[in-house]
């Protein structure tokens, strides 16, 4: 396995890929969730490249920019193990200059829940999601493939969308959620929660199980459920309760097959998001 730390070095070794790349962008701080893209990639592609790089672009200004985990050596190893080709860990200032042009997300997709509440934050993401597909297909591989978590589901809509409008040649592939055996959703985030958060951070899986068991029960009606999972979320800080169709319009019934339900909320200090897709 490569350990890549320069553009020059990067270019380098993916010209000598001949055949399918696997890619998976992350921040770093890897846990199961991360190792289900890597493992998938792994088994669909000739080469699998991992990035690792917290990007500053997408924190806002208070955010946890300094304090994000970062864990160079264990992911290493994760990486090696998991049989990761390349792992490509660029530093800030060979990503940026001064004075960029910029990506804007879309004006209605990209500005609801998470784009309301984290304002600016997709701009940033989508920013560095087209600088590494295009760093990493550089020399044009036969496939390109990059792997995205439904965990983040509202970042996942407007990457497929960025790359339909911009007509990126990669195929986004979404990977489901992994959760803990108590059901809370994997998150590099998780690691700042005490014992008590942590018991109380499990509502959010618990209220979207909650709306699950009454669609089973053919109960649609939006209204109806958010207020049942409102009483779940008791003990944590709601930001949003939120139901959508796949291309991230808001709804009012449940459609089984075409529903996201998302749900975000502020547990001690730390902001959590789980979603379900039904
Ligand atoms: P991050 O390092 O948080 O930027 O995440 C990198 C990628 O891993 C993103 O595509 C996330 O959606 C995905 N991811 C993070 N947590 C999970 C999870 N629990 N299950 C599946 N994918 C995840």
């Amino acid at each position: 396995m490569m350990t890549i730390n320069s553009i020059e070095e990067l270019f380098k070794a993916t010209q000598a890929f001949h055949g399918s790349i696997g890619f998976v962008p992350t921040m770093g701080a890897l846990h199961e969730g991360h190792l289900s893209l890597i493992r998938q990639a792994r088994k669909e592609n000739d080469f699998v490249v991992v990035s690792i790089f917290v990007n500053p672009t997408q924190f806002l200004e208070g955010e946890d920019l300094d304090s994000y985990p970062r864990k160079e050596a264990a992911d290493t190893k994760i990486c090696e193990l998991a049989g990761v080709d390349l792992i490509f860990m660029p530093n800030v200032a060979m990503m940026y200059e001064a004075d960029e042009l910029s990506i804007t997300a879309p004006a209605i997709r990209g500005f609801i829940l998470e784009g309301s509440k984290r304002p600016g934050h997709f701009n940033g993401m989508l920013q560095v999601v087209m600088k590494l597909l295009n760093l990493i297909a550089y020399h044009k591989p036969t496939e390109f493939r990059a792997y995205f978590g439904k965990k983040d589901a509202q970042q996942l809509a407007l990457i497929m969308q960025m790359v339909k409008n911009y007509f990126i040649n990669v195929e986004i592939v979404p990977c489901n959620i992994v959760r803990s055996s108590d059901g809370l959703a994997l998150s590099s985030r998780n690691v700042y929660l005490s014992k008590e958060e942590r018991a109380k951070a499990l509502s959010l899986s618990r209220s979207l199980r909650k709306a699950t068991e009454m669609v089973m029960r053919k109960e649609f009606s939006v209204s109806v459920i958010e207020k049942a999972m409102q009483e779940v979320l008791e003990e944590v800080d709601v930001e949003y309760i939120a139901f959508v169709n796949r291309e991230f319009q808001a709804i009012d019934e449940v459609e089984i097959g075409n529903t996201i339900m998302l749900v975000a909320a502020g547990v001690g200090n730390t902001r959590l998001i789980d979603n379900l897709w039904i």
